[in-house]
């Protein structure tokens, strides 16, 4: 049991940010060098606490260890890692070019800092979700105010640990909290706003930030669905599908949400779909996977499992866990199709005619992904084309959002702005345009009065 969250008025949130804005202004995050060196202390105290973050996720939300190792506690050294190498690169101002009659001249872009940057994170990798943001933010040289999701309690409790101690709060301070704590976080301005989560909250960050003239990042949800093609692997296609999307019991933005697949492979596809599924869970399905965050996810997921539904084992009332479900023949109209699933449930929904699947998906709201399998480029190409969505995977699931080299994030109802790697390092900075002159004569300067310099002009000009 961890110890209750602090009550959000202890906070004096304006006091907090008049001291990150003073420390700021006097200047230590805008040297790389010292960005790097509070980066380390995060990289060694994240090593040292590894087995704190475990136990913190499994009270939390009953993560298996390995799915928190490798989802949370890695996933977050293999970025700051990244960040470490990278970070002198990416910092160094780049030299452009410039037009002829400016000579002599020299120009460049840097990328600044914004300033004082607020995190607003979920609950379903609170780690990683915070961390993520948080590493970027410092990396590109702003000041970081943290609020880690109330409903991954220990978790919030030890992320403020490690962070308390590896940054003053001058340079990065948690604060935790739920609604209450973000309503009084929505009053106060931030030159950076960064939020994760509904997009029902969403809404309110967005709105906050329109009133500071900020800019805001937008990491929302959606349905994320699985296009199979009558050519693919079945098989081979079930496996990737499956052990994605039951990990961290279905708690993932980017899971497949349902699956389309072609009526005559549909019962291939159902058969290959529960042998893995019995395989994989029927002996220890508790230790295997995670469970529901909460009581109110909980009973919501339940009314969307139908009497039909194949499932591996039985629901815990207790400890909020759902067993591994199927809905082998789910339809458009069925209650898990009418809003994000976030859980253990897969729908499969056959199809005969894919141009009037593709043409229903195309006007429902842009997923996060969008996951298709096929061994015809042209088809994969096809359904990418017609579908919007943040990112595309082709005959996998998931791979596109954890390569650190490529950006992550949504469109339209998805969200909006990108992170990760290089990507988070440009989202936290803005490039600043620098020219520098020198005080010699200007050859080229054109100044009133202009008489015939117009037609003199033309000619060098052209
Ligand atoms: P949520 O919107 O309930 O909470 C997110 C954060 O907002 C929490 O820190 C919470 O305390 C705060 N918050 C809640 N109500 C608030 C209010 N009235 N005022 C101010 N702050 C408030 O979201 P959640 O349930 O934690 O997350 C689930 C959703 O997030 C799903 O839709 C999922 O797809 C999405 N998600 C997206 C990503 C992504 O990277 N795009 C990642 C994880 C989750």
């Amino acid at each position: 049991m961890s110890a209750p969250l602090p009550d959000p008025h202890d906070y004096d949130l304006k006091a907090l940010l008049e001291a990150q804005r003073a420390y700021f202004r006097q200047g230590s995050t805008r040297k790389v060098a010292f960005r790097k060196e509070r980066l380390r202390g995060l990289e060694r105290l994240l090593v040292q606490r590894s087995d704190d973050l475990l136990e913190a996720l499994h009270a939390d939300l009953g993560k298996p260890a390995l799915e928190a190792y490798v989802s949370e506690v890695y996933f977050s050294l293999a970025e700051l890692r990244l960040v470490l190498k990278k970070l002198t690169t990416w910092a160094k101002p780049k030299r452009v070019g410039n037009p002829f009659y400016y000579w002599p001249a020299r120009s460049e872009i840097r990328n600044e800092p914004f300033g004082n940057a607020l995190i607003v994170a979920p609950w379903n990798y609170p780690v990683q979700l915070s961390l993520s943001p948080l590493i970027a933010a410092v990396a590109a040289g702003n000041t970081v105010v943290l609020k880690p999701s109330e409903h991954a309690p220990a978790s919030s409790a030890m992320l403020t640990e490690i962070i308390t101690e590896a940054f003053n709060p001058q340079h990065v301070a948690v604060v935790e909290g739920g609604p209450e704590l973000g309503k009084k976080l929505l009053e106060q301005s931030f030159n950076y706003w960064f939020y994760t989560g509904s997009e029902q909250v969403g809404r309110l960050y967005a709105e906050a930030a329109a009133k500071s003239l900020a800019p805001v990042t937008l990491e929302l949800g959606g349905k994320c669905p699985v296009v199979i093609a009558d050519d693919a692997p079945v098989e081979r296609s079930v496996e990737r599908i499956m052990t994605t999307k039951f990990f961290n019991a279905g708690q993932t933005c980017i899971a497949p949400d349902f699956v389309l697949v072609p009526s005559h492979r549909h019962e291939a596809f159902v058969k290959a779909a529960t042998a893995f599924l019995k395989c994989a869970y029927a002996e220890e399905p508790k230790e295997n996977m995670a469970n529901i965050v909460n009581d109110s996810h909980y009973k919501r997921l339940q009314k969307l499992i139908p009497v039909e539904a194949t499932r591996i084992g039985d629901d815990d009332d207790e400890t909020h866990f759902i067993a591994p479900t199927l809905i082998p023949y789910s339809n458009w109209e069925c209650p898990a199709m009418q809003e994000e699933i976030f859980g253990p449930i897969l729908p499969i929904i056959p199809y005969h005619d894919i141009d009037e699947e593709l043409d229903r998906l195309r006007r429902m709201p842009s997923p996060l992904a969008l996951y298709v399998f096929s061994e015809r480029q042209d088809f994969l190409e096809a359904v990418a084309s017609r579908i919007q969505s943040g990112s595309v995977c082709f005959n996998d699931v998931i791979k596109q959002a954890t390569n650190l080299k490529l950006p992550f994030g949504g469109v339209g109802h998805s969200g909006m702005g990108r992170y990760r790697g290089k990507a988070g390092f440009n989202t936290f900075s803005y490039e600043r345009a620098i020219t520098k002159r020198w005080f010699c004569k200007d050859p080229f300067l054109v100044k009133p009065p202009y008489a015939d310099k117009l037609s003199r002009l033309r000619k060098l000009m052209k």
